[in-house]
């Protein structure tokens, strides 16, 4: 029964002024001030036709996987938790990567594992550089920790600066480095020699997050046998065409591995996924056939997009392309591209990328999609109509 203390403290406790009154008791003064002053990672959830805002994979898992990954599933009892250690999927994955099985730990996407590994290496003023602007969840979990994220800007060009991120990591002596390569959003990478070299030159960690990978040409696992401070992130949510199941792997010496392994979750990984990554990475010839051509497509993409007045791209080794805006609002032209039908990434809230819009690399129809919306967003802008 609701009694009549209980009543007034739930209105004292919406006026959100903790400390007034002895029953005032506001519950979020337990949540750590370094979290209360983030911004939360989000994303404009919008139906959309043609959707390229999250780098997903254009073109589905074939049918015929789906199929046997939903067959094994109804063989097996849901009643009992999936393997403690997918031991046959690092098997394969150590294969498929070029890398030790005992130098790989499998996660519930990467996201997870990018978590795991700052769990086991940030606490309170821990330094951790992160070049800026890059995939936001680098420093948003190293802030939750109490660490400090120190950012290094990236060129004019939104280039790398290896010198740059070298000088500042020896100054700081940062025990941990983390390099998205391609990096989300720009599309630049960190040469696998600079890699080498940062590695090479301290012990502090040095992480590269290869998300986008395959549609580079570059990965740094082979640095990994003569780098002992190497530790390399992938996902299946890309290239992989996986996003929905959410699986990614972490590679490092087994030492390191051991140690992340202790703030893993346990079964952090279902069955189901397990199964669906096993079936990808068997049918990895037709995946890599899509990455072809989603690379193909991502040049065509970047060659027709220099030659929109008003619109500069930026290279990219990923499966999106960022592109800046001369003159026109990068918020109206996302709304305008959207009442098209077309849903893109309004980036113009990062660091540097004020006049910046990102768009995934989809199908031919998508593409096409998009550029149609986006030149009628920019006509419309220049002739004045909302
Ligand atoms: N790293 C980067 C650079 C990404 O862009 C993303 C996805 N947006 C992730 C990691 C997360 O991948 P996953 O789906 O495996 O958690």
């Amino acid at each position: 029964m609701k009694t009549r203390s209980d009543d007034a403290k739930g209105a004292e406790m919406s006026t959100g002024r903790p400390g007034e009154g002895a029953e005032v008791r506001d519950p979020l003064r337990h949540i750590k001030p370094s979290v209360r002053s983030i911004a939360a990672y989000t994303l404009s959830a919008r139906p959309a036709g043609v959707k390229v805002n999250q780098n997903e994979n254009p073109y589905d898992l074939p049918e015929a996987v789906k199929r046997r990954v939903t067959e094994k599933a109804l063989a097996r009892p849901w009643s009992r938790y999936p393997e403690f250690d997918p031991k046959e999927l690092l098997e394969r994955l150590a294969a498929f990567a070029g890398w030790r099985a005992d130098g790989i730990l499998a996660g519930n996407g990467s996201n997870e594992l990018i978590e795991a590994l700052l769990l086991v290496t940030v606490g309170p003023g821990t330094r951790v550089v992160i070049p800026e602007p890059t995939f936001t969840l680098y420093a948003l979990l190293t802030r939750v920790l109490g660490g400090d994220a120190v950012r290094v800007g990236l060129g004019p060009e939104l280039e790398y600066l290896p010198d740059e991120l070298r000088r500042i990591r020896r100054e700081l002596a940062a025990p941990i480095t983390i390099v998205c390569s391609p990096n989300n959003p720009t599309g630049g990478l960190l040469p696998a020699e600079e890699v080498a070299r940062l590695c090479a030159e301290s012990d502090g960690l040095v992480v590269v997050d290869e998300a986008y990978h395959e549609f580079s040409g570059q990965s740094v696992v082979p640095l990994l046998a003569r780098h002992p401070n190497l530790v390399v992130l992938r996902t299946f949510s890309k290239a992989m065409a996986m996003a929905g199941l959410r699986v990614g792997y972490l590679l490092a010496s087994p030492e390191i591995v051991r140690e992340v392994n202790k703030a893993r979750l346990p079964y952090n990984l279902n069955f189901f996924s397990q199964a669906a990554a096993l079936g990808a990475l068997e049918e990895w010839d037709a995946l890599r056939a899509n990455v072809e051509r989603i690379v193909a497509a991502r040049e065509d993409l970047l060659y027709r997009l220099y030659r929109v007045p008003g619109v500069r791209p930026y290279p990219s080794k990923a499966n999106f392309i960022l592109f800046e805006l001369a003159e026109a609002d990068p918020k109206a032209v996302f709304e305008s591209i959207y009442r098209r039908g077309v849903l893109v990434r309004d980036v113009s809230s990062y660091p540097r990328l004020p006049r910046c819009i990102r768009v995934s690399v989809g199908t031919e129809p998508e593409n096409e999609a998009f550029l149609t919306a986006l030149r009628h967003a920019l006509e419309e802008r220049r002739f004045g109509r909302p």
